[in-house]
């Protein structure tokens, strides 16, 4: 026990004096240099007050017998605080923890341990919801978001790189630990990542996918794989597929399934598909292309059909230029190209009335069939409205396709933890 140097007593006529001599307020010097201002009772025991230690730290609450006892806040010299029941200067009963960084625990202590049920939240908003035995987890729940991590799991963890048990100083760090567990492998406990999102969108030539596509790219960031850009710069190229295809791309009719095939099988396997998910567009355009995309293991989460009647495209498309330099389209009478590019802009071959009556015939001869694969997930959409009317179904055909995709996720995700635990 420190020595007292100093006792002053606040509530008479500020009597000086080096020991307690009787109940009352006083501010007590110690010679360590810690301090006490507070009530002393009739035992001349400390009552209530703030313990001030040299260290930094403070206790602000009752006492029995002169040890901390009742509602009590201790300070630790960080800065890190205990607000809550105490007995015989020992954290014991309900209680908080609010430490510096944002973390709290909240639950029940027993001889400054915690014992029972708790609750450490995390500054991120991670929770560990568990049951503690002298300090140690027994048992806990990670969660953080749609992520949560069994008690196998967290102990697991725990055991591979700290103590045999899941001490109180461990808890705090948990959260850390994952991070850092996480990084160094992805062994499928890791955020719910979600699936990259996997649209078709339909319709027949000039029904404005083109133009919906674009803002699809831009909004959801999905790549946009369209057959009749890749064919169209294989013929550019002069390559041997661009050789192959050429004629029958003229004539407005459709290239052979094997070809389109092959030539969109190896586009799914790129990175950024992989990555940012695929917006197709203008295929599958035949059934034998729907089964091979089924047969690749690519799932579709929304098939959006853009409907407009036939003789509305024959006049869309006899009347469309496109810019060689940009690749944006134009339509000389329902929106012309700005002047500046008036001379540049061209006619695609297969834009013609022969032509696209040979196209319409192909697309309606086959989009019977293609449906039957996708109905599940179709959403229709008039394709004769101007084109910010479809944007806004298009927009919230993706956004709900993208919830019911996350949800899905998040549900195998719960189960593969339940089945974990
Ligand atoms: P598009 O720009 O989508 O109208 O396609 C232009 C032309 O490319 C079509 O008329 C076909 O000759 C060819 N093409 C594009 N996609 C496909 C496909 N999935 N299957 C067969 N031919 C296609």
């Amino acid at each position: 026990m420190a020595l007292v140097v100093s006792v002053i007593y606040l509530d008479g006529d500020q009597e000086k004096g080096t020991k307690i001599s009787r109940a009352g307020k006083a501010l007590v010097q110690f010679e360590n240099g810690d301090q006490f201002e507070g009530e002393f009772g009739e035992d001349l025991n400390k009552k209530d007050g703030i313990y001030t230690w040299a260290s930094g730290a403070s206790y602000e609450g009752t006492y029995v017998d002169g040890g901390k006892s009742g509602q009590g806040t201790y300070v630790y010299p960080n800065g890190d605080r205990y607000v809550g029941e105490w007995e015989s200067g020992q954290k014991h009963g309900e209680g908080t923890e609010l430490y510096v960084n944002g973390d709290v625990f909240k639950g029940h202590y027993e001889h400054n341990m915690r014992q029972g049920e708790g609750v450490y939240t995390y500054a991120s908003g991670a929770k560990l919801t568990g049951t503690w035995d002298k300090g140690a987890v027994v048992e806990a729940v990670w969660e953080h978001g749609s992520r949560r991590l069994s008690t196998r799991t967290v102990l697991k963890k725990l055991h591979s790189r700290l103590s045999k048990r899941f001490s109180v100083s461990s808890a705090r760090s948990f959260a850390k630990l994952v991070q850092e567990e996480d990084a160094e492998e992805d062994n499928g406990d890791g955020p719910v990542k979600l699936k990259p999102l996997g649209v078709i969108i339909s319709g027949a030539p000039a029904s404005g996918k083109g133009t919906q596509c674009e803002m699809i790219r831009e909004t959801f960031g999905l790549t946009h794989l369209s057959t009749g850009d890749m064919l169209r710069a294989a013929v550019a190229s002069n390559s041997p597929l661009g050789q192959q295809v050429k004629s029958v791309m003229e004539s407005g009719g459709l290239v052979s399934d094997d070809l389109v095939i092959q030539a969109v099988r190896e586009r799914l396997d790129q990175d950024d598909v992989r990555e940012h998910g695929f917006l197709l567009d203008g295929f599958p355009r035949t059934a034998a292309q729907a089964e091979a995309l089924a047969d690749l293991g690519v799932s579709v989460d929304l098939f959006l059909m853009l409907n407009v009647p036939d003789d509305a495209l024959v006049a869309r498309v006899t009347g469309r230029r496109i810019d060689p330099e940009t690749g944006n389209s134009y339509h000389v009478e329902f929106n012309p190209p700005p002047e500046e590019i008036e001379d540049r802009v061209v006619q695609r071959a297969d834009d013609t009335e022969e032509k696209v009556k040979v196209r319409l015939e192909a697309f309606h001869d086959n989009i019977g069939n293609i449906v039957t694969y996708y109905e599940p997930v179709m959403v229709e959409i008039d394709g004769l409205q101007a084109k910010e009317d479809v944007w806004t179904e298009v927009e919230a055909a993706l956004k709900q396709a993208r919830d019911d995709a996350e949800a899905a996720s998040k549900k195998e995700k719960d189960a593969a933890a339940e089945a974990t635990d």
